[in-house]
């Protein structure tokens, strides 16, 4: 397992290199072929091409109803934060029982996991339903072309089992994510010399100011709403009067109702001064996974098998959003957080718990042996 997860770490694969990350999916296409997989990949134009591997049910002479019945999805992706040539300052290594990489935890362990799920369950001759990996390569940049694939995949599946990294140091799994989004907010104004002609120029600086003191009355922290403005820029020097201001702002919700409730409170901002101008771009575009009935069913099966093996299993909610919650607000039974134990993600010290991928690999293969 680690000297794939060392082959696939020393393989950059950062989402804005196409080039970078369809090496990467030819790779992982050669290793699901050769374990028997039928694989698919979805061209696309910017980012790298999105990859599907679909598997029978195990032995046929053993085969149950359920090697003919509706595909356990595996769901991931295989880009990363990290850019091109980041391996050089921060080269895969193990280190007091941890394995160092960029993108080792966030998720090339989580496809190591599956890819050595799957082998041991064909080892044992175990049958199961059909097994459909699907791994898409612009999830960290918010899956827009990704999320059709995973739309249209999950809804012929069964289940999904989300190979995201888990939760905490105790690898808690994921029941349930925050929706997410973001809007940008133009503000435009009018400019003019600070000095000769102060009274002719419309701030868009002090305009913006406003907005955000507005639109941060949006969060609830309580109801699991909360808006931040995380970028702002604009004007051009101390002594002109700014023509130009923008902010970014991340949204997150924990219930799909607040979705249009609070792109309404953004589309109902109108300018404090008449002579500014304010365009909004952006909105929701991950909806929250919620606890449903069908993830908390799967997390009982996972908790069991867990126990079965000596090892506690707890669930999470976290305000980060994955491809699951795609699935999950299809309403297909959806389990996230079930990639590897580590710490990290999207950080110089991203590491994962090298002996907890044994078990949380069985783990997996329990689920897929189960469902
Ligand atoms: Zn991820």
């Amino acid at each position: 397992m680690l000297s794939l997860l060392r082959h696939m770490v020393e393989i950059e694969s950062p989402s804005d290199d196409k080039a970078a990350v369809d090496r990467m999916g030819a790779f992982l296409g050669q290793v699901f072929e050769r374990l028997g997989g039928k694989v698919t990949f979805y061209p696309q134009q910017e980012v790298g091409n999105h990859l599907k591997a679909e598997f029978h049910g195990g032995a046929s002479d053993r085969a149950s109803d359920k090697t003919a019945g509706k595909p356990t999805l595996l769901l991931g992706h295989f880009d990363t934060v990290w850019q091109m040539g980041t391996l050089a300052r921060m080269p895969f290594r193990i280190q007091d029982g941890r394995a160092f990489g960029p993108g080792v935890y966030d998720m090339k362990a989580g496809i190591t996991m599956m890819i050595f799920a799957l082998r041991a369950l064909k080892a044992a001759g175990v049958a199961h339903r059909p097994v459909t990996i699907l791994l898409d390569t612009d999830e960290e940049v918010g899956s827009t072309t990704g999320r059709p694939v995973v739309e249209a995949t999950a809804r012929e599946c069964e289940a999904v089992l989300v190979l995201e990294p888990s939760q905490g140091p105790q690898g808690h799994l994921k029941t349930s994510r925050k929706g997410v989004g973001d809007i940008t907010i133009r503000v435009r104004g009018r400019a003019s010399h600070s000095g000769v002609d102060f009274e002719k120029g419309r701030s868009a600086i002090v305009e913006l100011a406003r907005q955000l003191l507005e639109i941060v009355k949006f969060t609830d922290v309580g109801r699991g709403l909360t808006v931040n403005p995380g970028v702002i820029q604009g004007g051009t020097r101390s002594n002109v009067i700014a023509a130009e201001a923008w902010a970014e702002v991340d949204l997150r919700i924990a219930r799909a109702a607040d979705a249009s409730w609070l792109e309404q409170k953004f589309a109902a901002l109108k300018p404090f001064d008449p002579d500014c101008t304010i365009e909004l771009t952006g909105g929701i575009n991950r909806p929250p996974m919620e606890r449903t009935e069908g993830t908390v069913r799967l997390f009982g099966i996972a908790r069991e098998i867990a126990t079965g093996m000596g090892m506690p299993l707890e669930e999470s909610s976290t305000g980060g959003g994955s491809d699951g919650n795609f699935t999950s607000a299809l309403g297909v039974p959806t389990l996230d957080g079930l990639g590897a134990v580590g710490e990290g993600a999207h950080a110089a010290n991203e590491s994962v718990v090298v002996e907890n991928l044994f078990w949380r690999t069985a783990l997996l293969a329990g689920l897929i042996q189960t469902l």
